[in-house]
């Protein structure tokens, strides 16, 4: 496995935070900061700051992500927008499966793939989002629950639409609670979705896609993380709110 293969990619997820001026002060502080990144920078957030981001964004390394979207193309689904309303935006990512969608919103691994397949026919990158409970890994099931969310979440997905897509390995126990993933803990599950990919797709598949780590990734935590060979990344909920902070971590990327 080769890890230059691979370009790492790291998103911050602002969740349901910051209205529009608020996101226009955090971009314009961290455009400057990010500016020479050697890695791919993603900024997802909430619908309605959208709009700004990408205008704000234009001509820089900024990428712009949404943190979801439906999987239907249209129709009479209240409160949901489509992968094909973003991609006409010019988003370019879109987080799916994010474990609160999972928790509070009933997301299935059936749902996840449905909204991964139509993000990839929109032209979408998906950001797909698996990852074990605190739970589960007391009962010492984590590969296996994550090997099923692999499984699931990219069923039918082809191997070219594969190489399109990003996975965050975010242990829910780990993700706004301030507990990181040991290095060690974080790397042995990462290569092991990597090894599950290259079993479903093939070696060339597994060592092109971008696996990121989330959960309480921070300015300090986050070179030791992204040294390791199957971490590619990251998905960065708390401290992309803080232009110093995302700016620390996209420089420990490279
Ligand atoms: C996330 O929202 O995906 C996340 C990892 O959050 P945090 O960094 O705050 O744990």
């Amino acid at each position: 496995m080769n890890k230059a293969l691979r370009k790492a990619v790291i998103a911050g997820n602002w969740k349901m935070n910051k209205t529009r001026p608020e996101a226009k002060e955090l971009i314009e502080a961290m455009k400057p900061l990010v500016a020479d990144a050697g890695c791919e920078v993603v900024i997802c957030v909430p619908y309605t700051n959208l709009e700004t981001a990408l205008s704000l964004t234009e001509g820089t390394n900024i990428k712009v992500g949404a943190e979801n979207c439906h999987f239907e193309k249209s129709g009479a689904f209240t409160g949901e927008i489509s992968a094909d309303m973003l991609t006409e935006m010019g988003v370019e990512y879109v987080i799916i499966g994010h474990s609160e969608r999972r928790q509070y919103f009933g997301e299935t691994d059936e749902t996840v793939n449905k909204r991964t397949k139509a993000a990839l026919a929109a032209g979408l990158k998906p950001i797909v989002c698996v990852g074990e409970l605190l739970w589960e890994r007391e009962c010492n099931i984590t590969e296996e629950v994550v090997g099923r969310q692999i499984k699931l979440d990219f069923f039918d997905v082809s191997a070219e639409d594969m190489k399109k897509c990003v996975i965050a390995y975010e242990p829910v126990w780990a993700i706004g609670t301030g507990k990181t993933a040991t290095t060690e803990q974080a790397e042995e599950v990462c290569a092991f979705i990597r090894e599950k990919l290259a079993a479903l797709y093939g070696k060339e598949v597994a060592d092109a896609v971008s696996i990121q780590y989330g959960g309480s990734m921070n300015a300090g935590n986050a070179a030791e993380l992204l040294a390791k060979e199957n971490i590619d990344g990251g998905l960065i909920g708390g401290a992309s709110l803080k232009a110093p902070d995302f700016a620390t971590i996209v420089k420990a990327a490279g």
